[in-house]
């Protein structure tokens, strides 16, 4: 199983409390987007879940597991950054792979993982490409497939599209779409962007200075927001 739960989960930079005990259950298979304006928390909440920030206080489980002092790459959760964080000098091949090396896998079955990351995402002419020699999108790929190659029960995306045109945008949101049903795991995906948010979601928590503001489906959202603030974030019916 590949639940995630937040338990009255709290983060502070230092004296400031920038989250402030938030409550969510994410179901196995289960696509939860994050929305809420800029510096409301949404990367924290994510970075946490991912292992990359302490958390101040309260609980983090992934599949029935707590969290808390797990270190990031024994997490069963894989991040998909903004800005790709690839390496620049290592080819499409080795970008996919070093997380794998790291972890001390057999060569014959990265390779097994890598081209089947490869073949979902369409890479398989591009491996031995350099990232300077892609496009956008590409990259973006590539950023993807290093997540999907450690076959993680939990992906966790970070305004994954953002740096992107956007003509590009709608066609990666159909890809993360498909990714979802290929892979069949469980997505946490913030973004800033409602359109992003009302397509992707099974789910949609929207979030405010550190607080979640309402959690619900997108037509539960639209239909009915808790407040002025979520329907003049999400647009309200006419
Ligand atoms: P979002 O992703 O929703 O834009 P963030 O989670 O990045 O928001 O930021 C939430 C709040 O925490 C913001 O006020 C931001 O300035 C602050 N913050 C984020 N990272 C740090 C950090 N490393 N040190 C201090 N403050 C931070
Ligand atoms: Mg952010």
């Amino acid at each position: 199983m590949a639940n995630v739960i937040l338990k009255d989960v709290f983060k502070n930079y230092g004296k400031l409390e920038v989250v402030h005990g938030i409550n969510l259950n994410v179901a196995h298979k289960e696509f939860v987007v994050l929305v809420g304006p800029s510096g409301c928390g949404k990367s924290t909440a994510l970075r946490m879940i991912a292992g990359l920030e302490d958390i101040t206080a309260g609980t983090i489980e992934i599949g029935d597991r707590v969290v808390n002092d797990v270190a990031p790459k024994d997490r069963d959760a894989a991040m998909v950054f903004q800005n790709y964080a690839l390496y620049p000098h290592m080819n499409v091949y080795k970008n996919m792979s070093f997380g794998l090396k790291l972890r001390k896998m057999p060569k014959d079955e990265i390779e097994k993982r890598v081209r089947e990351a490869a073949d979902i995402l369409e890479l398989e002419d591009y491996l031995f490409r350099k990232p300077h020699e892609l496009s956008g999108g590409q990259r973006q790929r590539v950023a993807m497939g290093r997540a999907i190659v450690r076959r993680p029960a939990v992906y966790l995306f970070d305004e994954p599209l953002s740096n992107l045109d956007a003509k590009l945008r709608t066609q990666m949101r159909l890809e993360i779409k498909l990714l979802h049903h290929n892979v069949q795991n469980t997505i946490i995906y913030v973004t800033h962007d409602q359109v992003e948010a009302m397509t992707l979601a099974d789910r949609i928590v929207v979030m405010r200075d550190g607080y979640i503001e309402q959690v619900g489906s997108p037509i539960e959202i639209f239909q009915h927001p808790a407040n002025a603030f979520v329907a003049g974030f999400i647009g309200s019916p006419p």
